[in-house]
């Protein structure tokens, strides 16, 4: 048991349905650290003074979620190569009084699939993205540090597929997403990061019985847990991962900086966020 109570929470708008204080409460908790975390809903006009007062807060740093994760960057006196390039930060903690940031989400989508899909990049050739929002920067930029030849963006919006491509100024691929469907066959791994899926939304415009046999499917929506998608992809025996491990694997690092103890993500951490899952059934 270490004596020193570290205090750190999460900063969102709105925040209350956020399981990131069930999961780091879940580790606190399993390692024995004498620490808190909470969370702490700061509207975008208080961004600023939040961020100015962090190093009196007695916090000793945050996970920051939406609507946050671009603005938080001029508060920091330093961002790792990843959030550089992603654009974005998920994580930050206090050194010497000052505030640094990275981005996790794209170890964390990289950590579930080497965990639920074993050797699911043992080819990496070509990886197919659906989607072009935030969170599709980071996986865009995690599949690429894992060597894919060549990775095809699918969106919506084109134009938003170019500026992501553009950006990394790396082999990435734009295409509209009418397009994906002539990729989906050439794929060794289908990603959807667009916000389809969610309850009450649109069907995945993309039928996956092209794919090959060892293709993985994964999603980042992780309400309901298995999406339509997923569902289709099992139809045709496909390997599918759903998004609830992205997020407690993104956890995970933080609890390192502020804590002192790399957590793992075991069966009883999914269970107690799939058992809060099933009671608010909201996604943020
Ligand atoms: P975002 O920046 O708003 O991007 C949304 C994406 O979805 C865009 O590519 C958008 O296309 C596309 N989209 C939305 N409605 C569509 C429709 N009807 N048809 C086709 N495309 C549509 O959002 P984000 O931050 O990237 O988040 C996307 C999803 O990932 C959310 O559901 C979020 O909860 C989830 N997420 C999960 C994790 C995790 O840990 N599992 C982490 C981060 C995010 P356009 O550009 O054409 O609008």
């Amino acid at each position: 048991m270490t004596n020193d109570k570290r205090k750190a929470a999460v900063i969102g708008w709105p925040v209350k349905h956020s399981r990131s204080p069930l999961i780091h409460g879940h580790w606190l908790k399993t390692h024995e650290i004498a620490g808190t975390y909470e969370a702490i809903a700061v509207a975008p006009d208080d961004i600023q003074s939040f961020f100015e007062d962090f190093p009196k807060s007695g916090l000793v740093g945050a996970n920051v979620t939406i609507p946050h994760k671009e603005t938080v960057i001029p508060f920091l006196s330093s961002l790792d190569k990843a959030a550089l390039e992603i654009g974005a930060v998920n994580t930050v903690w206090l050194e010497d009084k000052d505030l640094h940031g990275t981005n996790t989400d794209w170890t964390g989508f990289l950590d579930n699939l080497d965990q639920e899909a074993r050797g699911w990049d043992s080819k990496r050739n070509t990886a197919l993205v659906v989607g072009a929002g935030g969170a599709a920067r980071g996986i865009v930029y995690g599949l690429n540090q894992r060597g894919f030849d060549r990775i095809v963006v699918a969106n919506r919006t084109l134009e938003r597929a170019e500026v992501l491509a553009k950006g990394f100024g790396h082999a990435i691929e734009p295409i509209g997403l009418a397009q994906a469907q002539a990729v989906v066959g050439e794929a060794d791994v289908v990603v959807n990061t667009t916000s389809l899926g969610m309850e009450g939304s649109d069907l995945m415009p993309i039928d996956l019985a092209a794919a090959q046999n060892e293709c993985v499917v994964t999603d980042i929506v992780y309400v309901p847990l298995e999406t339509p998608f997923l569902r289709d992809a099992k139809r045709y025996a496909l390997k599918t991962v759903d998004g609830l491990g992205m997020l407690l694997h993104q956890a995970a690092p933080g609890c390192e900086k502020w804590f002192g103890v790399r957590p793992i993500v075991t069966a009883e951490l999914r269970a107690e966020i799939v058992a809060d899952l099933n009671k608010t059934d909201e996604q943020i």
